[in-house]
């Protein structure tokens, strides 16, 4: 079942929060609605810490959760090769959760 939830890369404006494009864009994540739907059960996204944006700098959304900020999971167990943090030594999403930190 989807859950309607707050977008986190525009937390819910429905605007490109980095103005990209102009400031009256709308966020590329919820198409300007300010929701996105995720499948339950849910969990936020540990790569980007539930922010929906890239922690690698650059001024795009999350390439784990696509910005956002939660994912589907089915189990709800934390990961246990990145210890629930999303990220490998390299600082890339874990390969074994692909990012989400929960297996
Ligand atoms: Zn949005
Ligand atoms: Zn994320
Ligand atoms: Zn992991």
């Amino acid at each position: 079942m989807a859950k309607k939830i707050k977008c986190a890369f525009c937390s819910g404006s429905g605007m490109d929060p980095y103005d990209l494009l102009s400031p009256l864009s709308h966020c590329l994540v919820c198409s300007g609605t300010g929701h996105v739907e995720v499948e339950e059960p849910m969990k936020k996204c540990a790569f980007c810490g539930g922010t929906g944006r890239n922690p690698l700098g650059a001024r795009v959304a999350c390439i784990v959760c696509g910005g956002q900020g939660m994912n589907h999971c089915e189990s709800g167990l934390i990961c246990n090769q990145c210890k629930g943090t999303g990220k490998s030594s390299d600082g890339l999403p874990c390969t074994r959760c692909k990012g989400a930190g929960y297996k």
